[in-house]
């Protein structure tokens, strides 16, 4: 509803456009489109960047791509040049949801209609949609994988559990960990997962004391390597992690192996998010058990989609009307379906729909 308003004044704005030959009323909003993407670091961003800048050229739309380098002020001023060189549609992946709501007051001025992209945006009201994978249902993918894998409701275990979560800064890492963890939390309860290292929040609204700035796979190492020399001495083993996503699961299964664990021996149950090549071989080789893939096609032609809708004045499509509370509106979403790919559903899924190329990962 509140889009339409944005709508309605930029059909007058741009009515002057079209002199002589077409009628304005063909177009309610310029298709001008700022892309603004978080990072060229992680695989998945440059496939989504890329892909929805295809769509648009292809359309005839005038696009501006920027990457930022994971640095939110680089994100901020990339954004203020696109609003400067007149866009009239925002797409934002953002770095840090919370901050971006003054430069999207900027955006508002020139009645820009801005679409969270993948990530909400936090504590505004200037953004009119959003269109992300279902981020709860990620987690709970995750965890119900964990729960099946492992038999957890038969007799077996106990397992000793290492959780992890995604960057605080981040809101769907809080989604991703929620999801996860309801799934998993009546294990903990019941005794069947164990937590050695302790890094097991009491309740989901403490995720971020286990979460992992930046998606560093680093970061993530360096952490799994405190645990396992401070937590795992004896014949102690991680039977289980739960890694929010793959950046994290590299970085956690570089610091398995170097302390020794072995595929087909004694190495855990590990969990991911996004089908990188990387970690697709790593399912492949045995030392990553599942990913959590979002086909990142679909979120850039469903994002195409409604900047078409947008820009022919229609009203634009979403499928979910009540889970996105920015703290200011419950912003109109468009959720898409994640699925599980295990190291039987490699060629099916991801090579066989062209996600990936064989020999990307070595096949
Ligand atoms: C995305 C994930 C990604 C992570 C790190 C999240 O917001 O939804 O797909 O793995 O950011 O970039």
């Amino acid at each position: 509803v509140a889009a339409t308003g944005a709508l309605a004044v930029s059909l007058a704005a741009c009515s002057g456009q079209a002199p002589g030959g077409g009628d304005a009323s063909d177009s309610a909003v310029d298709c001008n489109v700022g892309i603004s993407m978080p990072t060229r670091s992680l695989e998945r961003w440059i496939n989504d960047g890329e892909q929805l800048q295809k769509l648009l050229k292809d359309d005839g739309c005038t696009v501006d791509l920027q990457y930022a380098d994971n640095k939110t002020d680089q994100q901020i001023s990339q954004i203020q040049n696109q609003i400067a060189g007149g866009a009239k549609i925002l797409v934002v992946a953002s770095i840090d949801g919370q901050v971006l709501a003054p430069v999207l007051e900027e955006a508002k001025k020139q009645d820009a209609v801005v679409i969270a992209y993948d990530r909400l945006i936090n504590g505004t009201e200037n953004v009119d949609y959003y269109a992300t994978f279902d981020n709860y249902k990620v987690g709970q993918l995750q965890g119900q994988y964990i729960v099946d894998t492992l038999g957890l409701d038969s007799e077996a275990g106990p397992f000793n559990l290492e959780p992890f979560a995604g960057s605080p800064d981040d809101n769907n890492a809080k989604f991703f960990f929620s999801g996860a963890w309801d799934v998993l939390s009546p294990y903990i309860e019941s005794g069947k997962l164990v937590v050695p290292s302790g890094k097991s929040p009491a309740t989901t609204d403490d995720w971020a004391s286990i979460g992992i700035q930046g998606w560093a796979s680093d970061k993530a190492q360096a952490e799994m390597d405190n645990r396992l020399s401070s937590f795992y001495t004896g014949d102690e083993k991680v039977d289980v992690v739960l890694s929010p996503n793959d950046s994290l699961a590299i970085g956690i299964e570089a610091s398995l192996k170097s302390a020794g664990y072995k595929p087909g021996a004694d190495y855990p149950v590990i969990t991911g998010q996004d089908a990188d090549k990387a970690n697709v071989k790593a399912i492949l080789a045995g030392e990553q058990s599942m990913t959590v893939w979002k086909d990142t096609r679909a979120l850039g032609a469903q994002v195409f989609e409604m900047i078409k809708e947008i820009v022919g004045g229609d009203e634009v499509s979403v499928n979910d009307t009540e889970t996105y509370d920015n703290g200011k509106k419950v912003v109109p979403s468009y959720l898409l379906e994640p699925e599980v790919v295990t190291k039987d559903l490699v060629q099916s899924k991801l090579i066989d729909s062209g996600f990936i190329k064989a020999s990307d990962v070595g096949l």
